[in-house]
């Protein structure tokens, strides 16, 4: 991958792999060690890619984008808040392509119903303090990053089935990292919520969300909490928050 267009960014330090197991674990154990703040870790390939619970995430060869940036957290950045920066800079690069991107809460990008990208947030700790924590995005681009059916818990699209012809990866790289470092200085603010908000799938709708116990909480889908957390309606007209946990989303049947 040409890495030039990156060069007017103000990024930390870039690593840049053909091959890789995760990216995520190189950037933790990079950010372990001495990572300058927006570094970024990208891949052509992940061979042991990883979304929550340890699901795989693939990244086969050449047909996605695999990135990891490193932030060094100020003490009151809300770090509840970072997936959020994740999903507002890839929908950001989908909006610049004409596309017309949704989040569904937390951490997956929609194209037509469909996921095209997954973001994977983990954080550095050192005590109570956080060291670093490091947004994993992984983008599909063309039809052979999908994994297939049967191994799909939700369906799943490219950028280039949607946009019907093929996307570069280093324009669209380039998208995300630059509105990654526009919007880290508000991630605290009230406008960084609303544009997170805006953006999230099934407003207003019914849906369902699973716990890893498989306990299933309905609801109609209001919007954000302050630290990102989901907020939902019940059928007797009670607001619950979702935390940002290990829960998955659905649509109501
Ligand atoms: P969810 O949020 O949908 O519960 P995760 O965020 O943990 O799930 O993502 C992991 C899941 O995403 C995998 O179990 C698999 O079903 C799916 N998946 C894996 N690779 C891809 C990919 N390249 N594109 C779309 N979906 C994928």
């Amino acid at each position: 991958m040409n890495l030039k267009l990156l060069e007017s960014l103000a990024l930390g330090e870039v690593r840049y792999f053909d091959s890789v197991g995760s990216t995520n674990d190189l950037a933790i154990e990079w950010a372990n060690q001495n990572a300058p703040h927006l570094s970024i870790v990208i891949a052509d390939e992940q061979t042991a890619g990883r979304g929550r619970l340890n699901r795989k995430w693939l990244t086969p060869k050449g047909t996605a984008l695999a990135l990891s940036v490193i932030l060094r957290p100020e003490e009151n950045t809300p770090l509840s808040r970072t997936v959020g920066l994740g999903a507002l800079a890839i929908t950001d690069a989908c909006l610049k392509l004409g596309l017309a991107p949704q989040i569904k809460w937390p951490n997956d990008i929609l194209l037509n119903n469909k996921k095209v990208a997954g973001i994977l947030v983990e954080t550095l700790w050192d005590g109570a303090t956080a060291r670093a924590v490091v947004v994993g995005m992984g983008v599909n681009f063309t039809k052979e990053a999908l994994p297939p059916a049967e191994a799909l818990n939700f369906p799943a699209t490219s950028l280039e089935s949607a946009l019907g012809k093929a996307a570069s990866r280093e324009e669209f790289l380039r998208e995300v990292l630059a509105s990654f470092i526009a919007r880290l200085p508000q991630i605290a603010s009230a406008q960084f919520l609303n544009a997170w908000a805006e953006r999230l799938a099934y407003q207003n709708e019914e849906v369902q969300i699973i716990a890893q116990s498989d306990e299933i909480t309905h609801g109609k889908l209001l919007g954000l909490e302050n630290d990102g957390s989901l907020s939902l309606q019940n059928a007797n007209g009670n607001r619950l928050t979702i935390r940002y946990g290990d829960v998955s989303l659905r649509p109501s049947a």
